[in-house]
């Protein structure tokens, strides 16, 4: 029914939702904790919630299907011009159409061992060739990645911070790569988790978009402004990129609710900055229990941290599963090649307690 390369598609493992857990190990809802989706433990932003109020009266018509006010909101907050913007349903969608605007069967695809899985989903979905670059201590070799471009390759997706490693490319090293990579080449820099970035980390990757014509840069409203529920995302890149991805675009891919609450959540400077703070507080808070457990972790600069739970092959799946029956839901990185560690998205102080709690016991 499929092509070969559809059949070879091993589907996405989303995070269990907290009903499935309850049902599975017969737990009560309200005492279940989910560390497991990168999602913002404050929910979304009460300003969001009032803007789809507001936006419920319009339900019977389409959505504006080149959402404009959500662009002029995002044109605004980051100087660029309204043709430079491709709305997505989440930052997933924009990285698929990437690949369906600019790869053609056969062609290749340049991604990081351990970049997010997405980037292998949406090159075998368009049965393009993946060639995947080893990590460089769990991060990107970016002198690697672009030695690897070969004549055919027409993506390289590249996560900044990446998932689920947390890893952080310096702007120095970003920007020697983009010069090194042929033009021709169209560079997806998925910064899903840059609002989570300290002041001193931030850099102008919206401003290189101006530099580099085969630059898209790919933002989510999934994760600091809480609305992962909504699937909202966006891509910044020259007017003729822009332009071909636009193409492949549905019309309607972000719905009207989304969008008010999209805009409303953008000009939320109140709800980011406490989003920054709460995730840096809850870092500090896990990771002071993982030296005390002295369990490895890698450094992050998103709003997860990876651990190691164990020295065999197992300890992923094993640690999770009781971790599972203890109500707390983490994610199980063995799909990524890792299964001696967890990924454990940063919570509110008391969920981050309750995970660390129940680890504690699940390690004694
Ligand atoms: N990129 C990265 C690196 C991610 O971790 C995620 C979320 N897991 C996404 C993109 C997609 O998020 P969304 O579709 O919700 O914008």
């Amino acid at each position: 029914l499929a092509p070969d390369y559809v059949r070879a598609i091993a589907p996405y493992q989303a995070g269990k939702p907290i009903s499935e857990v309850a049902r599975e190990f017969g737990l009560d809802e309200a005492g279940i904790v989910k560390l497991a989706s990168n999602e913002n433990p404050l929910g979304m932003p009460e300003s969001a919630k009032l803007a789809m109020q507001q936006a419920m009266a319009e339900l019977g018509r389409y959505p504006d299907a080149n959402g404009f006010a959500l662009k002029a909101a995002i044109s605004a907050k980051y100087d660029v011009p309204q043709s430079w913007i491709t709305l997505g349903n989440g930052s997933n969608d924009i990285l698929e159409i990437a690949a369906h605007a600019f790869v053609q069967p056969g062609q290749s695809v340049v991604y990081a061992q351990y970049g997010f899985l997405v980037y292998a989903l949406a090159t075998q979905a368009v049965g393009a060739r993946a060639i995947e670059v080893p990590a460089k201590e769990f991060g990107h070799d970016l002198q690697a990645m672009a030695k690897a471009i070969t004549a055919d390759t027409r993506l390289v997706y590249l996560a900044n911070p990446n998932n689920p490693t947390g890893t952080f490319v310096s702007a120095a090293e970003l920007e020697a790569f983009l010069k090194a990579v042929p033009a021709d080449v169209v560079v997806v820099l998925d910064e899903a988790y840059n609002e989570y970035l300290a002041a001193e980390h931030q850099y102008e990757s919206t401003a290189w978009v101006r530099q580099y014509p085969n630059l898209v840069v790919s933002r989510t409203m999934s994760k600091a402004y809480g609305l992962a529920g909504l699937r909202v995302g966006f891509a910044i890149a020259q007017p003729e990129v822009t332009d071909l991805m636009n193409r492949i675009r549905q019309p309607f891919n972000v719905n009207s609710l989304a969008q008010a609450a999209a805009i409303a959540a953008l000009n939320d400077k109140a709800f980011l900055q406490k989003s920054a703070e709460v995730n840096s507080a809850g870092y500090r808070q896990l990771t002071a229990a993982f030296d005390e457990l002295k369990l490895s972790y890698v450094p992050s600069f998103g709003n997860f941290v990876l651990v190691k739970v164990g020295e065999d092959d197992g300890a992923g799946a094993r640690v999770n599963l009781a971790l599972l029956q203890r109500g707390i839901i983490v994610r199980p990185v063995g799909n990524y090649g890792l299964p001696q560690w967890l990924r454990i998205s940063i919570g509110l102080p008391e969920e981050n307690a309750a995970f660390i709690a129940a680890l504690k016991t699940v390690l004694a």
